[in-house]
C-alpha cells in the first residue's frame, strides 16, 4: 500500500486490497466542475479527496469551504501547480506553506495531506512534508481525463482499471487556468459510481489512508 523510494520518501498509492477504492479530484477549486461534481457526490453519499491549488483557493475561497462543508477532504497540491523537481528548498517551502495557510483560512481546517503536481517530487520535499505532518499521496491510476477525450471514455477508462483499494485519480480543475474546463469529468462521475457500485466496490474517504489518521 505504501511505495517507498529512498530520496523521495514515502508515498500512498493505494490502499489495503478489499472493496474499498477512493477518488480522488485535482486541480481544482473550479467554479463549474467543482459544484457540479459536489452535487453528484452529495446525491450518491460518495465521499471523495480534492487536491487544491493554492491560487484557485486565493480565487474561490468560498468553493473550497464548500467542499469542505459537505464533508470531504482538502489535500494541498502546491500553489502554482509547480513540478517541484525544479525548486530549491525555500522555494518548496513557500509552495507548500503558502497553500496550506489558504486552505485553513479558506476551510477553517489545516491540510493533512500533500500530493506533489505531475507526481514529480524532489528530495527537499521530504524534510518539509515530516514538519508538517502531512501523508504524501500518489494515485494508483488516472484515466488522462485532461486531455477531455469525452465523458463515456472517461467512464469506460475508470471501469476497465477499477482494482481493490484503488485511488483513482480526476480532475476537477486545470492547474494553471483557473477557468480551466473539466465538466467532461463531472458528467462522467455518475456513471462512474454507478460502474464501480455494480462491480461491487465501496467508496471511501481517502482521510482513513492519513498515515497519522486518528
Ligand atoms: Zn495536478
Amino acid at each position: 500500500m505504501m511505495g517507498f523510494d529512498l530520496i523521495f520518501g514515502p508515498s500512498v498509492e493505494r490502499g489495503p486490497r478489499t472493496q474499498r477504492i477512493y477518488l480522488t479530484f485535482d486541480d481544482g477549486p473550479n467554479e463549474r466542475a467543482t459544484p457540479a461534481i459536489l452535487a453528484t457526490l452529495a446525491a450518491e453519499r460518495v465521499p471523495a479527496a480534492f487536491f487544491m491549488v493554492g491560487d484557485h483557493v486565493r480565487r474561490f475561497p468560498d468553493l473550497a469551504k464548500e467542499v469542505r462543508w459537505r464533508g470531504h477532504m482538502i489535500g494541498n497540491h502546491t500553489y502554482n501547480h509547480t513540478k517541484l523537481h525544479f525548486f530549491g528548498p525555500q522555494r518548496i517551502r513557500t509552495q507548500l506553506k503558502k497553500t496550506h495557510d489558504v486552505i485553513e483560512t479558506a476551510t477553517g481546517v489545516a491540510p493533512r495531506a500533500f500530493r506533489a503536481p505531475h507526481g514529480y517530487r524532489s528530495p527537499f520535499l521530504n524534510s518539509r512534508i515530516l514538519e508538517m505532518s502531512y501523508t504524501v499521496f500518489g494515485w494508483t491510476f488516472g484515466v488522462f481525463d485532461t486531455a477531455r477525450p469525452g465523458a463515456e471514455v472517461i467512464r469506460r477508462r475508470v471501469h476497465k482499471r477499477l482494482k481493490p483499494g484503488a485511488i483513482v485519480l480526476l480532475h476537477d480543475g486545470d492547474g494553471y487556468d483557473p477557468k480551466g474546463d473539466r465538466m467532461q469529468t463531472a458528467e462522467a462521475l455518475p456513471g462512474i459510481i454507478e460502474d464501480a457500485r455494480h462491480a461491487g466496490y465501496e467508496f471511501a474517504p481517502l482521510s482513513e489512508l492519513l498515515s497519522n489518521h486518528s
